[in-house]
């Protein structure tokens, strides 16, 4: 199954209708635009009002058959490839860094050989999804937002070879994603990473009678919960409360121990400062899990 970016959205929402209905372990792909909709072409185009209602466009929704509330939907990335060039904007009073930006200015960077042309070097990327999610439990979420279900949460570890685990909402999960970055730095601090259009292969499965707290990514490396709120403290402190949940329900440590082994082997870190909502991660390493004693897959 390939799915294209013919029509593009910009909410995540329980009544869109599907583009697409996929089955569990089934392998597909999907295409998705940049987070400007393509709109940005060359280093004269410049970021203004006529984009803010259509940044970070998502492909989507996509059905997972047999998905239903209460489900935990597993989304396996198996690759990710991006465009040949990508696109970085910076403009004052935008991003965290936008303060110091006196004048806007817009970068189309050649991407080859899995390398970005950044000045006269060669950067290698590092290619991860800013934007995937479930349809949310209530009203629709605009993509550029962050939340329990996913969105633009801007974090890197959503990369090939990693499994991101979202709730189910409802029936067939109703997935959608966009805004890929050939690569980005924790925090995103200028707004934007190497944003480019680019094609997804995964593949969804389905957890049943399994509690996560959700959003959750795993990795060769770590597994880690996601969190978002309107300032990074709070944000901080959801992802531990999660990491804490996870510690307790899932490797049956008690309170207490669970925090003292999260301040001691864990690492609280951050996906963006930049989105409506911040986001944080707490990253537990799967080497420090072993050595505990834990098994570290989480399906
Ligand atoms: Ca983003
Ligand atoms: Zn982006």
């Amino acid at each position: 199954m390939h799915i294209t970016n013919e029509s593009p959205i910009y909410a995540l929402s329980k009544s869109d209708e599907p583009v697409a209905k996929v089955k569990p372990g089934e392998v597909y792909t999907v295409d998705t635009h940049d987070c400007f909709g393509g709109g940005i072409k060359s280093e004269r185009d410049k970021y203004g009002p006529q984009y803010w209602g259509t940044v970070n466009p998502a492909t989507g929704p996509i059905y997972i058959e047999g998905a239903a509330r209460g489900d935990i939907l597993a989304v396996h990335i198996h690759r990710i490839s991006v465009s040949d060039t990508g696109v970085m904007i910076v403009v004052p009073k935008m991003g965290a860094v936008g303060d110091w930006i006196r004048r806007t200015e817009t970068k189309i960077l050649d991407i080859r050989d899995g390398c970005v042309i950044f000045g006269k070097r060669r950067m290698p990327i590092s290619p991860m999804i800013g934007v995937i999610g479930t349809a949310p439990k209530g009203s629709p979420v605009p993509c550029g937002k962050p939340g329990e279900h996913g969105g633009n949460m801007d974090c890197k570890l959503i990369t090939a070879g990693s499994t991101l685990y979202l709730p189910v909402n409802v029936e067939g999960a109703l997935l959608s994603m966009g805004d890929i970055h050939a690569v980005m730095g924790d925090g995103e601090v200028c707004v934007t990473g190497v944003e480019c259009s680019g094609t997804v292969e995964l593949e969804t499965s389905i957890l049943r009678n399994t509690s996560l707290p959700t959003p959750i990514v795993e990795t060769d490396d770590v597994i880690a919960t996601i969190a978002s709120h309107a300032d990074l403290d709070g944000a901080a402190r959801n992802a531990l409360k999660k990491m804490l949940k996870l510690l307790e329900t899932r490797f049956g440590m008690k309170r207490n121990e669970a925090a003292m082994w999260m301040s001691a082997f864990a690492d609280l870190r951050i996906c963006q400062v930049v989105n409506p909502l911040k986001t944080c991660r707490m990253e537990a390493p799967k080497s420090a899990l072993m050595a505990s004693g834990l098994e570290c897959r989480l399906c």
